[in-house]
């Protein structure tokens, strides 16, 4: 096959396990690399390379400067900021990096106070409970949430934090195809009877977890058809918005102003600050009784150490960029640029022929590769012209429909974006993954 490029068709034939595990070695050589600089427009990336039986990965010291397409810097906040950076190192000089104790112990600094107030307001709730991760904000929330005759419907593409919460919550969980509003009121109609009130139904509680934008598809969340369904059949919704909060709407506050929903209508919304924000941790907000419980009763509000309080003043003063309240339409400019970058961007890849997934305004951008025996080639040829983009496949993806995802920044200059995309139209041709035809150039 021409696109044997690295002699891994048999891939395509076998599929066996031993295949597979050589094809994850050789994803290993080409991204996974350690980073040596901020995850701005462009990073240093450390080249490493494997001895000649491709089982051990020996570091080297040599470093390349190469344009950063893999990270959720959505912003540019995750680079040093006028705003940002000296206040981190202040708080960094006042608190240090770790509080060393768990919120309800010695954990609880003025920032962490400030941080929870910010993030609510933000995001239009009246109340806000922030955690040390993104990822065990949705894993532990869930089982405090939801218990045994509980219901919890999925969207199936929801992420891993999700899936490992809602098992480990001990509820019924039900899962309706993705993003698919009709097949989300099929599942319901099977459980509960249409306006049946909630004490006279088999379930305890019913939530229906989805996510804003969905980080491998790039898509919105169909979030007013869900909300509607969601109210006709008196379940809950829970809205996961790691890659919208920040990102997406006229002043960054997600997929409920991008799509004109009322944050009234979403009971509890999730996010994480590891993207937009360029920090780390996790929130939930919703109603004051919600927090007041989650507080009570979250293991990982109790016995977790406390979100970093130099990770909390990042957050805090990028909150405070984007609202301009730095006195400057930073904030303004930089969501305007993600916008523009990421339409720009998604519109180019596909009049070269690309198969592009997701939405307009949507910074996450897979390119589909379908075949896994794809990926190192893609990665290792784009990375040889020193564009770093992170191409991810089964299990995070189903086995044939590996692709290539593309995370746009506001911090990308125009030049950036049009050198990534001679690079990645290069290789797409090499690789032979333009599925359909180039629109011609304009002269
Ligand atoms: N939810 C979603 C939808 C995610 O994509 C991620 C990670 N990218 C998380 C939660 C976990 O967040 P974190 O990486 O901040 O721990």
């Amino acid at each position: 096959s021409s696109n044997n490029l690295q002699g891994y068709a048999p891939i395509c034939l076998g599929l066996e396990d031993f295949y597979i595990r050589r094809l994850y070695l050789r994803i290993q050589d080409c991204f996974g690399r350690p980073i040596s600089s901020a995850p701005d427009a462009w990073f240093d990336v450390v080249e490493r390379y494997s001895n000649d039986n491709n089982k051990t990965l020996i570091r080297t010291s040599k470093i390349s400067r190469c344009l950063n397409l893999g990270s959720y810097n959505y912003l540019g906040f995750a680079a040093s900021d006028e705003y940002c950076t000296p206040r981190v190192i202040e708080s960094m000089k006042k608190y240090s990096p770790s509080t060393c104790s768990s919120r309800v112990d010695a954990g609880t600094t003025a920032l962490h106070e400030e941080l929870e107030e910010y993030v609510a307001n933000f995001v239009g709730k009246p109340a806000a409970i922030v955690f040390g991760m993104g990822y065990v904000t949705n894993s532990a929330i869930l089982p405090v949430l939801m218990g045994k005759g509980g219901l919890i419907i999925s969207d199936s593409l929801n992420h891993n934090s999700i899936v490992n919460g809602a098992r480990g919550s001990g509820a019924t969980v039900r899962v309706f195809q993705h993003n698919t509003p009709s097949h989300l009121e099929e599942v319901l109609r099977e459980q509960i009877a249409e306006g049946q009130p909630r004490t006279h139904r088999p379930w305890k509680k019913i939530i229906v977890i989805v996510e804003g934008i969905y980080s491998m598809e790039g898509e919105l969340c169909k979030l007013p058809e869900i909300i509607a369904i969601c109210k006709k059949y008196k379940a809950y919704t829970y809205l996961d918005e790691a890659h919208s909060i920040g990102a997406v709407g006229k002043t960054g506050r997600g997929v409920c102003e991008l799509l004109v929903v009322d944050p009234v209508d979403v009971d509890i919304m999730m996010g994480t600050f590891t993207k937009s924000f360029g920090s780390c941790g996790g929130y939930i907000a919703g109603s004051k009784e919600l927090i007041q419980y989650l507080k009570y009763t979250c293991p990982a509000h109790l016995y977790a150490t406390s979100i970093s309080p130099p990770a909390a003043e990042q957050i805090i003063s990028a909150i405070k960029v984007i609202l301009g309240e730095d006195g400057t339409s930073r904030g303004a400019q930089k969501l305007s640029r993600i916008r523009e970058n990421s339409n720009f961007f998604r519109s180019e890849l596909q009049k070269m022929g690309f198969e592009v997934l997701g939405d307009n305004d949507s910074p996450v951008m897979p390119i589909m590769l379908y075949n896994p025996a794809k990926i190192p080639a893609f990665s290792r040829e784009c990375l040889k012209q020193n564009v770093a983009v992170v191409t991810v496949a089964f299990p995070a993806t189903p086995l044939l429909l590996a692709r290539a995802r593309i995370c746009i920044s506001a911090s990308h200059t125009k030049e950036d974006l049009i050198q990534a995309l001679e690079v990645i139209s290069q290789v797409g041709d090499l690789v032979g993954i333009k599925y359909f035809p180039a629109e011609p150039k304009k002269q």
